[in-house]
């Protein structure tokens, strides 16, 4: 049996089952709740218990992981009789990894504070594949204890792990990354559709600017994604789409201007708009195309 704190793990998606099966490997103990049943067939596989309620998966847990879509179903797996607060001991940690709004994660920290329970919000990125590798950057905000407390357990998930600064620190953050990656990922989208009608070699053209100054993450990760018109998520447009809308948000309530993040926004919306949702966000290279002439 683990001597190391137990761990609560809500929301088996995309993210939250490659990240709760890197715990169950550095040899946490952890209890799993999601909706959906493959999921959590999944989890105990991996070595993992499975839970049929929140108030169930947290009721012993040290430390309680939420991986989940946006801010409604933080709000929703964290508040009310069977909610989060309402179930956990006081005194466990709370480590929201879901990106949400910096105001519903610092909401959530004064309610949970009511409870005993501590809250650190912690985004990440790195996309699966980081989730997957454990390299991903975790980005916190909240006390420094409460951020000493889980560095460990973080250090199980990732690679770059950072304290930001008070509560909602690491969503802000957060936002300042999506807004980064969605328009790298539109001007790779732009040069790929660039380059294919002036007839070069994709690949080799690819290749070469990855090693030079235009060369990025993104470039390194969605490469095969373009080359190979693959949009399988991945990361969701629907969920880049709910990025955005944080990020733009936030920038206004602080005076900020995002002339080109706003553009690269309503890209984004139009993409979901077309019935794109669902695809990668590498699929922004679909909009460039229908821009450009194509029936994509
Ligand atoms: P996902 O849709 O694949 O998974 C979300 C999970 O949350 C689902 O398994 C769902 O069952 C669960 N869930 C939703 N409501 C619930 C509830 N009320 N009770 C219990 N479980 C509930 O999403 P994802 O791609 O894993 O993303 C999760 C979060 O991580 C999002 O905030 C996203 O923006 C962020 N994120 C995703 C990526 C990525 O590449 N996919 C990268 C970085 C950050």
């Amino acid at each position: 049996m683990s001597t190391l704190p137990k761990i609560a793990w809500i929301g088996l998606g995309i993210m939250g089952s490659p990240m709760s099966e890197n715990l169950i490997k550095a040899d946490y103990d952890v209890t799993g709740f999601t909706l959906e049943q493959d999921k959590l067939d999944r989890l105990t596989a991996a070595g993992g218990k499975a839970a049929g309620s929140i108030a169930e998966a947290v009721r012993d847990a040290d430390v309680v992981i939420t991986m989940v879509p946006a801010s409604p179903q933080v709000e929703a797996v964290s508040y009310g009789p069977d909610g989060i607060l309402e179930n956990a001991r006081p005194g466990t940690l709370l480590i929201d990894m879901s990106s949400i709004t910096p105001q519903t994660s610092v909401d959530l920290a004064k309610a949970a504070a009511d409870k005993g329970i501590r809250v650190l919000d912690a985004p990440v990125s790195g996309g699966e594949a980081g989730a997957v590798e454990a390299v991903l950057s975790i980005m916190v905000g909240g006390e420094q204890a409460d951020f000493d407390a889980a560095k460990p357990i973080l250090e199980a998930l990732g690679r770059t792990i950072v304290l930001c600064g008070p509560h909602g620190s690491g969503q802000t953050v957060k936002a300042a990354n999506q807004l980064i990656v969605a328009v790298n990922i539109q001007a790779c989208a732009e040069a790929v559709v660039f380059l294919e009608k002036s007839g070069v070699d994709l690949k080799a053209a690819l290749d070469v600017l990855g090693g030079g100054l235009a060369g990025s993450t993104v470039l390194m990760r969605k490469k095969d994604n373009f080359l190979h018109r693959d949009f399988k998520p991945g990361f969701r447009i629907d969920l880049h789409h709910k990025d955005m809308g944080i990020v733009t948000d936030a920038a206004r309530n602080v005076g900020a201007a995002l002339p080109v993040g706003a553009v690269v926004a309503q890209l984004v919306a139009s993409l979901r708009a077309q019935g794109d949702g669902g695809l990668d966000h590498s699929a922004l290279l679909r909009a460039v195309e229908r821009l450009s002439g194509a029936q994509v």
